[in-house]
Parts: C-alpha cells; sequence; structure tokens
C-alpha cells in the first residue's frame, strides 16, 4: 500500500452542500470567522459554519485562517460542535454536493439558507437600492433582490422573461419573503427549453379548476361549462405567472357585476399566493367602457398605460378581459389593436355574436353559442366563472348574479333561480335596488372603475350599514332624477301605428330632455318604454328614442332583429354613415345628422315589417 492511501483523509464541503452532507466524526478543512467567549467560528463552506469550544482549540486563532477539524455532534437545532484536529499527512477530498433545486413554495421551510432554483422571471422592477425580480415557477412566485450598487441594475444579462439558474439565501423582510441572490444567470436555449417544458406543465394542471357543480340547474350554462373552465383555468394561470389582468367591462349594473366578481375571485387568488401587500392592485384592474363594445378610445388608454407599465415596472403585457361587451363586429378595430402588441384576450358576454371575432380570442362563452340567449346575463357568467377560479369567494358572491339578473332585466328561467339563491339576505327588491344604486354611481364615476364604492353599493366591504345607507341615497337620487326627467319628457312623445300592428312611440331626447346628466339618453328612453309598456299592457310597443346622429332601440311583443336591421341600413344609404348593434330586441343606431330624417323614416318602415309575438 502507498503512503497516500494511507493518509487521513480530509474533506473539504463544497458551496452548495448543507449540513445534512455533514458526516460525524469525520474531517473537515474550515475557515476561522469570527469569536465568542466559549470559542471559535468555523465556515466549512459560505453558509455551513460550526463552533470549536474553547477546550478544544489546540492553537491561536486568527481570523480567515483555514485550520482542521472533526465533527463530534450535530445538534437538532443546527448548531454543529467541532474540535480542532492537528495533522501532518492527509489527502483532501472534495465533497461536492448536486444543487437540490428548491420549488418558490418551500421558500418559507427554508429561511436563513441558501437555496438553488430554476425559474422564470417574470418581472424587473429597478428600485433606488436594489433591482427586484420576480420569480415565476410551476409552485408560485416569489420575489428575489439583486444589489450591485444603489439603483443600479443587478444581472443586466438577465432579462424579462428569460428562464434563469438562481442562488441566494432565503430572508424574511416586512413578513415578506425574500431570496437575496448570490447569483442568477439565464440558462442555455437546451436548459431553458427543459425547464420551460416542465414549468409549463406543473402550470397547467395547477391552473386547471376545481371540478365544482354550477351554482343553479340551468342547461345553457351546463353547456358552456367547458368554455368556463377553460376561461378560469387562462385567468388563474396569468394569476401564477404574475401577469397583469385588465377586466374591461359595460358600465351598467350587468357588466359592473360581471367584472366585480372576477376581482375579487382574482384577488382573492393573489393574496393566497402570498404576494406583495399591493399586488392585487398592480396585477388586476378593472375599468368600465361607455360603449357596449370595446372602443379604440379604451384600447388605447389601455395600451397607453400596459406600455408604461411594461417599461418602468418591467410588467408583462397584460391579460384582458372584456365581459358583457366584446362578441360583436365593432370590437374589432380593438382586437386588432391588441393583436399587434401581442395581447391575449378573453370574452365573456351574452351580446349577440359574430363570428368573426373569435380568431382574436383565446376563448370565447357566450349563450347564443349553445343555443341560449342574453337571458343568461353577463354576471351570471361572472359569478360561474369566478367559483371556478377561486372556489373560496362564492358566498361572498353569489348575490352578483341575482342583481345582474334584475339589473338586465333577464327573463330566462336562470333569473328566478340565482334571486331563489339568496333570497334570506338579498330579496328581490334589494337586488334591485343595488342594481339602479349601481347604474346611478356610475354614470358620475364615467371612466373610473370606483372600486371600493361599487364594492360598498355591492355589500362587499364589511360595512353592511353604510351600505345600506349608501345604497337607499342612491336609489332615492336616482329615483327623483327619473321622476324628473320623465314628468319633463312624457308629454312629448309621439305616437305612430306600424303596419305590423305595433304602437311605435317617439321621442326626441336631445330637446325634449334633461341633457349631461342622469339618466342618460339610452336610459331615458328604456324608462320612458317601461311606462308605455304598462299603459299598453298586452300590446307590442316599440319605443324610439333618438338625438340628432342616433337613436334607441327598446320593444316588447315584437321579434326585432336590430343587429340585421343596422346591416341592411348600412347598405342601403351609404351616405348615411350607419352603424349600431346591440342585443336582437334592445340596442342603439348612429348616423349622420344631416341624414337623420330619412334613416329614421326607413327605420321605421323596417320595424313595422317585424312579426309580432
Ligand atoms: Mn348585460
Amino acid at each position: 500500500m502507498s503512503s497516500a492511501e494511507n493518509a487521513t483523509i480530509v474533506y473539504r464541503l463544497g458551496n452548495e452542500c448543507e449540513i445534512s452532507d455533514l458526516s460525524i466524526g469525520k474531517i473537515y478543512s474550515g475557515i476561522i470567522e469570527g469569536f465568542a467567549n466559549f470559542g471559535s467560528f468555523v465556515y466549512l463552506n459560505d453558509s455551513v459554519k460550526g463552533l470549536v469550544h474553547k477546550s478544544n482549540i489546540l492553537t491561536t486563532h486568527k481570523a480567515g485562517e483555514t485550520i482542521m477539524v472533526r465533527i463530534n455532534a450535530i445538534r437538532n437545532n443546527g448548531n454543529i460542535d467541532l474540535e480542532e484536529i492537528i495533522i501532518t499527512s492527509y489527502t483532501i477530498e472534495q465533497i461536492s454536493c448536486k444543487k437540490r433545486q428548491t420549488l418558490l413554495c418551500d421558500l418559507k421551510t427554508r429561511v436563513g439558507r441558501t437555496v438553488h432554483l430554476t425559474c422564470q422571471v417574470a418581472q424587473i422592477k429597478q428600485t433606488s437600492g436594489p433591482t427586484i425580480f420576480t420569480l415565476v415557477d410551476e409552485s408560485g412566485t416569489e420575489n428575489a433582490a439583486g444589489f450591485i450598487e444603489a439603483g443600479k441594475r443587478a444581472f443586466p444579462e438577465v432579462g424579462q422573461g428569460n428562464m434563469v439558474s438562481v442562488s441566494g439565501e432565503v430572508m424574511q423582510r416586512g413578513g415578506q419573503l425574500q431570496i437575496e441572490l448570490s447569483d442568477m444567470r439565464p440558462l442555455s436555449c437546451e436548459e431553458a427549453a427543459l425547464v420551460e417544458q416542465r414549468i409549463e406543465d406543473a402550470l397547467n394542471e395547477r391552473a386547471e379548476p376545481e371540478d365544482i357543480p354550477l351554482l343553479i340547474q340551468s342547461d345553457v350554462l351546463q353547456l358552456l361549462r367547458p368554455e368556463m373552465r377553460k376561461i378560469a383555468a387562462q385567468i388563474r394561470k396569468a394569476v401564477f405567472t404574475a401577469q397583469p389582468i385588465l377586466v374591461r367591462h359595460h358600465a351598467d349594473a350587468d357588466g359592473i357585476c360581471s367584472a366585480v366578481a372576477i376581482e375579487q375571485a382574482v384577488v382573492s387568488l393573489i393574496n393566497e399566493s402570498g404576494k406583495d401587500y399591493d399586488a392585487d392592485y398592480f396585477l388586476f384592474k378593472r375599468a368600465p367602457s361607455k360603449a357596449p363594445f370595446y372602443e379604440i378610445e379604451d384600447i388605447t388608454r389601455d395600451l397607453d398605460y400596459a406600455t408604461r407599465d411594461s417599461i418602468r415596472f418591467g410588467q408583462k403585457m397584460p391579460l384582458i378581459v372584456l365581459t358583457d361587451n366584446g362578441s360583436t363586429e365593432e370590437d374589432l378595430p380593438s382586437m386588432k389593436m391588441a393583436e399587434v402588441y401581442d395581447i391575449p384576450m378573453i370574452v365573456f358576454d351574452h351580446h349577440h355574436p359574430d363570428e368573426i371575432v373569435d380568431q382574436y380570442l383565446i376563448s370565447h362563452a357566450n349563450p347564443y353559442h349553445v343555443g341560449g340567449d342574453f337571458g343568461i346575463t353577463a354576471g351570471m357568467l361572472g359569478v360561474e366563472i369566478a367559483r371556478l377560479i377561486s372556489p373560496g369567494v362564492e358566498e361572498r358572491i353569489k348575490h352578483l348574479a341575482a342583481v345582474a339578473a334584475v339589473g338586465d332585466r333577464s327573463a330566462a328561467p336562470e333569473r328566478q333561480r340565482y334571486l331563489d339563491l339568496v333570497a334570506e339576505n338579498f330579496p328581490e327588491p334589494l337586488c334591485k335596488e343595488i342594481a339602479s344604486a349601481l347604474d346611478y354611481e356610475q354614470f358620475y364615476l364615467r371612466f373610473n372603475d370606483g372600486r371600493e364604492i361599487i364594492k360598498d353599493i355591492l355589500f362587499l366591504n364589511e360595512n353592511e350599514k353604510r351600505s345600506r345607507e349608501l345604497v337607499y341615497l342612491l336609489v332615492k337620487e336616482s329615483n327623483n332624477a327619473i321622476e324628473e326627467q320623465i314628468r319633463t319628457c312624457m308629454p312629448h312623445v309621439q305616437r305612430r301605428e306600424l303596419d305590423n300592428g305595433a304602437h311605435l312611440f317617439l321621442l326626441d331626447v336631445e330637446i325634449h330632455a334633461h341633457k349631461f346628466t342622469f339618466p342618460p339618453p339610452g336610459k331615458t328612453s328604456g324608462e320612458v318604454h317601461d311606462r308605455l309598456c304598462q299603459m299598453h299592457a298586452g300590446q307590442p310597443v316599440v319605443t324610439l328614442g333618438f338625438g340628432p346622429d342616433f337613436a334607441v332601440l327598446r320593444s316588447r311583443g315584437i321579434l326585432l332583429n336590430i343587429p340585421e336591421m343596422v346591416r341592411n341600413l348600412r347598405e342601403e344609404m351609404p351616405g348615411a354613415g350607419i352603424n349600431g348593434g346591440g342585443h336582437l330586441v334592445v340596442g342603439s343606431i348612429k348616423f349622420v345628422e344631416g341624414m337623420r330624417e330619412s334613416a329614421l323614416a326607413r327605420l321605421i318602415e323596417m320595424i313595422g315589417t317585424y312579426p309580432i309575438e
């Protein structure tokens, strides 16, 4: 035997090794790094340290000096008892440990320790101190801090969206976990593809919603379940990957209810995944659209914010969810803009859909796709989808479906089922009051979402007394304003009989109603129509409220098809600049002012050709 084989082995612990890689009784090399009354601290690698009690010290210790130590004990609390050893003949053996991959969801159990993981960089935010990287893997998302000097971008070779390998110590700061990065590097193409696939597969599985039944019995909703599950999975995945979500909705009670249901579910899911305390504010936005479609004005504003946030805060481009609008041809120009920026879009809506929008959407739930109609309101869809996103919100939000049903005057059997579900706390009259309070308040909120005020009106904040008082007050104000409007304009309503036997009522809302105040022209026409329907119970009634360049149509007891009339008018009168749409029997039409008389005349003729129910 050679002398080398006889020599004592001294182990050198690799930096990626942990306490569990040590063996009691073996000898290691270590570096002296600090002193206490009772002995010296010795680091066996960058993160594993032990104590040589003064009774076990053989030489005079100086910081930074390398000595040999034997491991005498490893205590349950992680303390390591070392004994200094002096040997002259030995061979060094390096212990390298395969890096243990940690998942982001396990960081909380590893505070104070060094972790290694592979993940994706979702967001990079430069602060006046460190650079904050938001990391995403299949299990969750956490922040990591890199620091070179104050305000300077750390790891400049790492970009947003990169797959990276990360090492660092897990710290707890103000209740938030954070990795203090010691190393981060982009993975090679090959490695990145593997990691991406691993994360993608696991995320898809995690995003899959729970298999819960609908809140109510409904054939139409049952048929829509697969598409609603798909939407819920897409929204869940956005939350898990720190992709901002923007919900655009029609600015009426139904649209608000549908969007707020999603808001509640997404915020709850964000908070569940334990993110920064204000993550729900920069990762979720809700915005009302005045028109019943996604206007160029809306997408322009949204793109402006999204592109800025992407540059300023290193955010991903958002996932856009359109609700109670988004399924008609009028949405196309905005959808094309979104496509230029590679922004994925989801629609759930109950307006009569045009097939052409689907090529721009990653999913689209619409009762018309499965033989249903607008009686399944957006708010009902929103509540069901929200439960799939985060089942825990169900109790809080189920009354939103009932409010939406009465707000949009659903005549589907589902209306009563949702009302029955919440009858104890939200009887039908209260649902109606909430709906009109929402309409009234949104008029004055204009383009703002009024997040907290709307939650108060919907009894979603904890202060029930305030909610009751607020709803009561808003309903009173709303009714007063409507009464005043009706008193003013009813005397100006003109009546005509149509060829098909329907009563047609005409009202110039531009000159015979208050302007720029509540109720706006569409709502005014609706209120007038309701009164006319009461006065002519059981008979077919069409109400046409018009201004200089628009007309709002409401009807009862006649099988109108407003989108079809708009198409025909557009073809027949190229110089009238016709466009518009809406539901089959409720909608609006625009034209150029100079063609008003002939456009209205032809429209009235057309209405007279539709059959009576
Ligand atoms: Mn609606």
